[in-house]
């Protein structure tokens, strides 16, 4: 029976192209940090993002060695993350080129937002928007740029807003 073996290569072959077609490649481990959600919806990032991501990385190391601790709440967002959190639907999180993060205290978060809004060029990456969501834990809103076109820094203040929800 001679057919058997082209025929059984040629399945096993199938199969993997399929298997490989199904498997998304595997977030780099440095930017599972970016993809948590308390959504419980999945939202792994995928490779077109990840540029953005790692820029949103560096703008973190930064910040944390200017101010300390850094919380972090929300980075990349999938469609149906975004969707479930009430963001807006051209949010940068869908690039992967926004983060939300709180410090250890609530007058250093925004003590760290003025402190940008006084010199932008602080953030490495450069800042498109920003937004201080103004509430008992205060907490931070930063988008970044795309390299050689950026629209910003826009600064905003959002005050009386739940500590859940974020329309940025
Ligand atoms: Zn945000």
């Amino acid at each position: 029976m001679t057919w058997i073996g082209p025929a059984a290569l040629a399945i096993a072959g199938l199969l993997f192209l399929l298997g490989k077609r199904e498997r998304p490649p595997a977030v780099p481990p440095e930017l599972a940090q970016l993809a948590l959600t308390s959504t419980g919806l999945p939202n792994d990032p995928p490779p077109e993002t990840w540029p953005n991501l790692r820029r949103v990385l560096a703008a973190l190391e930064g910040i944390r060695a200017r101010w300390g601790r850094v919380e972090l709440l929300s980075a990349y967002r999938s469609p149906a993350v975004n969707a479930a959190v009430g963001g807006v639907a051209d949010s940068l999180h869908l690039e992967g080129r926004a983060v939300d993060f709180r410090l250890a205290t609530p007058a250093l978060t925004r003590q760290c937002f003025e402190s940008w809004v006084s010199n932008p060029a602080q953030v490495a990456g450069a800042i498109q928007e920003t937004i201080l969501y103004d509430t008992a834990r205060p907490r931070i809103h930063l988008g970044l740029c795309l390299p050689g076109a950026c629209a910003g820094p826009r600064f905003s203040v959002h005050e009386g807003i739940s500590d859940e929800q974020d329309n940025a």
